[in-house]
């Protein structure tokens, strides 16, 4: 096989667009210790790539040698493959890039009173002559794929390709604040960031408004250091184009540590939102394998599940200390108040049974059951006004007596408060039976009942999902779905993940789906939705189709049980719901991503009085 052959094959694992070139090129210039490094773009590469630098530069024999493969002068032992320091480190990404296009080379070390200009087009050597050149190094890059014209007619549009070059151009900058590097397309320029801190050339680069949004993150353990900076869950987007990882000052994909963050921000943000983050890994590299993909972005860890845990933990401390997760407990300081309440485990105070009344209701004026006023002015604790815990519980002593578990007035205290949790339960209340009220250690909390419920029955179905995968609830009538082309394309496209968890269908070839069973917990109802909701978010495209899949009918099944307003609750099961609820993952959220938790600060309530 001839050299330009392998040149040209290599080129296609190594430079796949435009970005590919620009990632190469300026790489090599860090790695040629530039500090000034800009890079000129005409038509979104597809023209020029042009990459200067004040680096290192080349002699001139070296100059013709860098177009050689393995040509690298990175890598000296095979141990260095493995301890990557540099960016580049096999060798042909100059060979690959001069198989597919116009190259020309300007370089001139700092000690060489001439420079000298190498041109290959097409791995054809057309020339070097010395030259009068800046100190550092000048690659153009021109036409690219001019010689392979499948490529060239393969890459997308201009505005695509070009959010390609940025994109890989931001991944370099967000390492090497201490370089200044910038960036023009057409003459226009992009970015020009100066030599900064980190947090400054993030903020240059992703503009001002992040700046009182970053939390410095330092999680330092001996497996792995992290730091760089997360986003306050203010600053939470649905989808964020700002989320960076990098390992040992190299870029990374990681659908796995991302889910680690995400559960660092778990009740803080919408479950379907994330803020920025920009974290920087630094590990050993022997323990990481970046050969697992031939553009490198995609590293295997040793210790994965380890560094997956120290960065949930850190990313969440990292915000609790800073103070932007909001206290959301129940307000339990203050439970040693002067009222006593009915708790099978706080000491009572002897009372003699005539003195009190247990079905005195300071809010019925016309009751006569029990003699409230000898009842009252013998009380042994301050009677007026009605103390709070009680008011809270005259809807249990209600049902309580309704339900004629009260009838004999020998019934003392403790049997009545065995059936009353303590504390919590006996602060709630309920209000146009929709909200439940209960003080909070900030202040006031409600809480949606109907958001509350869903999030419980959505965290119990999303388990029976995976659970119950081969359940089939068979339609006594098959419900027949027309679709369009595409939806149709799309729905076929995951029929394996619909039948796993439970779907039926048949898919004809008229582009139209029958439904002739769905999965156990599903009402009949819905299966249409169920169904068409889920070919939309595959065709939105967000995430895991399974997972997606599952949250679906999990929603799905939710909604048919929840239980509606206007449902009014007893305080045990007030109790229940939110014992329920805060056993959850995201209390905080519905699982369609709406609140189910305000909070009403001190400070907002105290407002309210100055200011009347
Ligand atoms: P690698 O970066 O893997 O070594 P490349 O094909 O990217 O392989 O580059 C080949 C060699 O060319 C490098 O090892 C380096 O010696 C030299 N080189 C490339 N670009 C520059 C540059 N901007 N400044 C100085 N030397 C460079
Ligand atoms: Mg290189």
């Amino acid at each position: 096989m001839s050299d330009a052959l392998a040149n040209q094959i290599a080129a296609g694992e190594v430079i796949q667009r435009p970005a590919s070139v620009v990632k190469e090129l300026v790489e090599n210039s860090v790695d040629a210790g530039a500090d000034e490094i800009t890079v000129n773009i005409k038509d979104a590469g597809r023209t020029l790539v042009q990459v200067i630098d004040n680096g290192c530069g080349m002699s001139a024999a070296d100059a013709r040698m860098s177009f050689e493969r393995h040509a690298t002068s990175k890598i000296y032992t095979s141990d260095d493959l493995f301890c990557i320091c540099t960016k580049g480190f096999r060798g042909e990404a100059l060979a690959s890039i001069a198989a597919v296009a116009e190259v020309e080379l300007k370089t001139r070390r700092e000690e060489d009173a001439i420079g000298t200009q190498v041109v290959i087009n097409g791995s054809q050597f057309m020339g070097q002559n010395p030259v009068s050149t800046p100190a550092g190094t000048n690659f153009s890059v021109k036409n690219l794929f001019f010689n392979v014209p499948a490529r060239r007619k393969f890459l997308k549009a201009n505005s695509t390709e070009l959010q390609h070059i940025v994109s890989e151009f931001q991944r370099i900058v967000l390492t090497h604040p201490s370089i200044s590097f910038s960036l023009y397309h057409n003459g226009n320029i992009i970015y020009n960031l100066p030599q900064s801190t980190l947090k400054q050339r993030i903020v240059n680069v992703f503009g001002k408004n992040l700046n009182q949004e970053l939390i410095p993150v330092e999680i330092d353990t001996s497996i792995v250091k992290i730091s760089g900076f997360t986003g306050k869950p203010a600053a939470s987007k649905k989808r964020s184009d700002k989320e960076f990882f990098f390992v040992n000052s190299r870029f990374m994909k990681s659908q796995y540590f991302h889910k680690a963050v995400a559960l660092a921000y778990e009740n803080l943000v919408r479950p379907d939102c994330i803020p920025p983050y920009f974290l920087y890994f630094e590990v050993d590299p022997h323990s990481i394998d970046v050969n697992v993909h031939p553009t490198k972005t995609e590293i295997n860890f040793e210790n994965a599940s380890d560094i997956f845990r120290l960065l949930q933990a850190g990313i969440r401390e990292t915000l609790s200390k800073s103070d932007v997760a909001p206290a959301i407990d129940f307000d339990s300081e203050s439970d040693d108040i002067d009222v006593p309440y009915f708790s099978k485990d706080a000491p009572m105070p002897p009372m003699p049974k005539v003195s009190f009344n247990p079905f005195y209701n300071p809010f019925d004026n016309d009751s006569d059951s029990g003699s409230r006023s000898s009842s009252h002015s013998s009380m042994p604790y301050p009677s007026a006004p009605m103390p709070e815990r009680e008011r809270h519980n005259l809807d249990n002593w209600d049902r309580l007596y309704n339900d004629g578990i009260m009838h004999d007035d020998g019934a003392t205290l403790a049997d009545v408060s065995s059936s009353f949790a303590p504390k919590v339960e006996n602060r709630l209340i309920q209000i146009k039976n929709k909200y439940i009220v209960s003080p909070s250690k900030s202040g006031i909390m409600v809480i949606d009942q109907r958001r509350a419920h869903k999030r419980v029955l959505y965290q119990q179905y999303i388990e029976k999902v995976d659970v119950n995968a081969d359940a089939v609830q068979t339609l006594l009538y098959p419900v027949v779905l027309n679709l369009d082309v595409q939806s149709f394309a799309m729905a076929f496209d995951i029929r394996d993940e619909f039948q796993v968890v439970g779907f039926d269908m048949e898919f004809n070839e008229d582009n139209s789906i029958v439904i002739k069973g769905i999965p156990p917990y599903l009402s009949p109802d819905s299966a249409t939705e169920v169904v068409n909701d889920i070919i939309d978010s595959y065709k939105e495209g967000h995430g895991n189709v399974s997972t997606s899949i599952k949250d679906i009918l999990a929603i799905a099944a939710a909604n048919r049980e929840v239980i509606p307003y206007g449902k009014s609750l007893t305080p045990e099961e007030m109790r229940q719901l939110i014992d329920s609820l805060f056993a959850t993952n995201a209390p905080n959220f519905s699982p369609e991503g709406e609140p189910v938790i305000v909070i009403i600060g001190m400070d907002e309530i105290e407002k309210r009085f100055t200011n009347s």
